[in-house]
């Protein structure tokens, strides 16, 4: 059998299909990553740059569809 190195408490995690929870050695360990890491992601001020990266293609589309175009019609 082996046995992996929980990368959440550092304990003795056994890889094997028994363990639901790996590579985590329990499932606390396993709900205390992913609480950690949802966590994170509530930290990280996300929408506000998703919406300065929306204005930045309105931009590049001012400039293809710029009045080249128009005086072409
Ligand atoms: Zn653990």
């Amino acid at each position: 059998m082996k046995k992996i190195k929980c990368p959440q408490c550092s304990g003795p995690s056994l890889w094997d299909e028994s363990n639901e929870s790996r590579p985590f050695c329990s499932s606390r360990c396993k709900l205390i990553d992913l609480g950690a890491w949802a966590s994170e992601e509530y930290n990280i001020p996300a929408s506000p740059s998703v919406d300065d990266y929306d204005d930045q293609p309105s931009l590049d589309g001012g400039i293809t569809g710029s009045p080249f175009t128009s005086t072409m019609h």
